[in-house]
């Protein structure tokens, strides 16, 4: 009997995406193998044979897992979220399997280095600096043009991010971004560059998200997504995802022309990307781009049909396929209109109350509502905040119709959230990074 195939994750956190990732692998009698951060005193805390490394350290984080599977299979690696992808494509090449280069992966998970490689191969851009915080930096010195923004260097899902559009926003901004970044719980992230921001020019225009494939250097769009809401700051907590596009021919067509380019000059060659785009008069303008797959919960949104399959598969299940080169990896996106919405938060405080739910769910052309929110915890707006209250599904024919469809339920669902009282003894209190990065000291 031939060898079962083996896949290693690399991802920071196991929740929704990782199981979809499970599921699909039994399905394909694929045996996945977690490599992950989330903690690394215990050899085996989960009970699931997952590798514990430190993401923030990728070559030692490499090492270690290429240690530890001396003489073992590994037909595959596949990575979720931003931070494990530069030790993914470590661990790949030292495998000898199909890879990103290293400093294409590093590039793409600093937005200063990425501006600068894109700059540099003539890639549209706007005009960006890097900003020491502290101290405070003045911003008629830096010759900064408004409206502009205020990002940090390696964050991710808009955490931080800040239009400003005059001198006492930027200064409001930057010391606002400067207390997220040096918070405790950002510390402990031991991400690199939290002294810095990046300023760039603001780029007007529509924003779309792309989900594509490469494989060895030939890119396939899986989805255009249209952001339907308009995105114009100051802060930017995304909403409504919907494909397929309703943008001209020619605009998607432009939109991927301008991906092949920025992902040449990153020098991107093997598995997901997902990139962000605004578009203008001017033409395509990259925002980001990512080694990586769409985050969590969202990637329920793509269903591909394999010919002659009746069942649809899922992202997680086409990228495992292209992962060992297995029939299907070729699947295109199904034919009907698909839509999410991240469920906004509205206001920083402690979730007492979710209700509607029912409601919402019934609405027709909503296919899937999952708050991920907990009752009692507290969860921060933007720019602090990073997580949403939870994710609508709709399916339609017409895309116009599944965007309609997740208004429609979304104004079904009220969340109660009540400002958090001052604890008198923070130290017996656990406070979750959320809680904290939204906490009084912003
Ligand atoms: P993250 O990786 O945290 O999502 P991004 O750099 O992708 O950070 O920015 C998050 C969002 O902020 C973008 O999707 C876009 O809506 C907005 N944004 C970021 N940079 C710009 C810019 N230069 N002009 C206009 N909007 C921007």
């Amino acid at each position: 009997m031939a060898q079962r195939k083996r896949v290693l994750l690399f991802a920071t956190k196991l929740g929704y995406q990782t199981q979809s990732f499970r599921g699909a692998a039994d399905k394909l009698g694929v045996e996945l193998t977690y490599v992950t951060d989330r903690c690394s005193h215990l050899d085996d805390p989960w009970n699931d044979h997952a590798l514990p490394v430190h993401f923030e350290l990728p070559e030692s984080a490499a090492g270690r897992v290429l240690e530890a599977q001396r003489g073992l299979p590994v037909d595959g690696v596949l990575v979720v979220g931003d931070r494990p992808t530069v030790a993914a494509s470590y661990v790949a090449r030292g495998l000898g399997l199909p890879h990103n280069h290293p400093a294409s992966v590093e590039a793409c998970r600093s937005k200063l280095r990425a501006r600068e490689v894109l700059r540099d191969a003539g890639v549209s851009g706007p005009w960006f600096l890097s900003v020491k915080l502290d101290p405070l930096p003045e911003p008629s010195l830096l010759g900064v043009r408004y409206p502009c923004v205020l990002k940090p260097l390696s964050l991710s899902a808009s955490q931080g991010v800040v239009r400003v559009n005059n001198r006492d926003e930027f200064l409001a901004g930057a010391a606002r971004l400067r207390r997220l970044l040096d918070s405790p719980e950002m510390r402990a992230t031991r991400e690199p560059h939290l002294d810095q921001m990046l300023v760039e020019g603001y780029l007007e225009g529509r924003e779309v998200a792309v989900e594509a494939l490469l494989t060895d250097g030939d890119l396939r769009v899986l989805a255009i997504f249209d952001k339907p809401d308009p995105l114009e700051g100051p802060y930017f907590e995304e909403s409504i995802y919907v494909t397929p596009s309703r943008l001209a021919a020619g605009d998607q067509l432009a939109i991927e022309k301008s991906l092949i380019s920025a992902v040449q000059a990153l020098g991107l060659s093997h598995g997901s990307i997902h990139g962000e785009f605004r578009l203008n008069g001017e033409g395509v303008w990259p925002i980001e781009i990512a080694p990586r797959p769409i985050g969590g919960l969202c990637a329920q949104a793509l269903r591909f049909t394999i010919p002659g399959e009746k069942d649809r598969i899922g992202l997680e299940e086409l990228l495992l396929r292209h992962a060992l080169a297995l029939p299907g990896a070729d699947a295109a996106r199904e034919a009907e209109a698909s839509g999410v919405m991240m469920i906004p938060v509205p206001h920083s405080g402690i979730l007492e109350k979710v209700e509607g739910q029912q409601e919402a769910s019934a609405t027709p052309g909503i296919s899937n509502l999952e708050i991920t929110a907990r009752l009692q915890d507290f969860i921060a707006a933007w720019p602090e905040g990073s997580s949403y209250l939870g994710f609508l599904f709709a399916r339609e024919t017409e895309p116009a119709e599944a965007e309609h469809a997740l208004r429609v339920a979304h104004a079904k669902l009220r969340f109660t959230l009540s400002p958090r009282l001052p604890v008198e003894h923070p130290v017996s209190h656990k406070v979750s990074p959320a809680e904290r990065a939204g906490s009084a000291q912003l």
